[in-house]
């Protein structure tokens, strides 16, 4: 029987994994997506159950009582995390699945399911993260100087992921994404 596997893919706020992510599954239509459930208010540009299944802090906290997560985590000061029911279907058909999750999550996954696969996907530089975190707009002066700060520690941390990969230039990463994903 042909295995699932999870895909993992970390990388800093605003270092451009949504665009990534985004052309991966067009590129690949047999990649399933995993939404997560997370507590923070949506996007102007995001769907409740597309981008987030947008939950109440109660209504997080059940999930965690009933044991739901995969994996949960405070990011930014809010909760997110990988409802079971994402990924196990998938795993049980044989479909590889994307996660995009944080540093916490992916390492706590990485303990759970040692099969997974655990993609960081690196900015050139914090300059360049600072500037695009600036150029997106969605947080306020003190949220991007958190965000920063978050990002250095999770840049260190991303050693103990499987492979590196650095997003220059947007084509050049979705591609070698590709191949990591087609050879293993
Ligand atoms: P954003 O609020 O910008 O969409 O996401 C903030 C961070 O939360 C990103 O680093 C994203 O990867 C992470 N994140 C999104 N969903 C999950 C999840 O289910 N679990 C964990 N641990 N992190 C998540």
């Amino acid at each position: 029987m042909k295995s699932g596997k999870l895909i993992i893919i970390s990388s800093p706020s605003g270092g451009g994994k949504t665009t990534i992510i985004k052309r991966l599954l067009e590129r690949n239509t047999e990649l399933k997506y995993s939404v997560s459930a997370t507590t923070r208010e949506p996007r102007a540009s995001e769907t409740d159950g597309k981008d987030y299944f947008f939950l109440t802090q109660n209504r997080f906290d059940e999930h965690i009582r009933s044991d739901d997560f995969l994996e949960w985590a405070v990011v930014h000061g809010q909760r997110y995390g990988t409802l079971k029911s994402q990924t196990e279907a998938c795993l049980q058909n044989g479909d590889y699945i994307i996660l995009d999750i944080d540093v916490q999550g992916g390492l706590i996954v990485k303990k759970k399911i040692p099969g997974a696969l655990l993609i960081f996907l690196m900015p050139p530089s914090l300059e360049i993260l600072e500037q695009r975190l600036r150029t997106r707009g969605t947080e306020n002066e003190s949220a991007l100087e958190k965000r920063l700060q978050i990002a250095s520690k999770e840049m260190d941390a991303a050693g103990q992921y499987d492979y590196i990969v650095f997003n220059h230039e947007i084509d050049q990463a979705v591609g070698d994404i590709n191949a990591i994903i087609h050879a293993s």
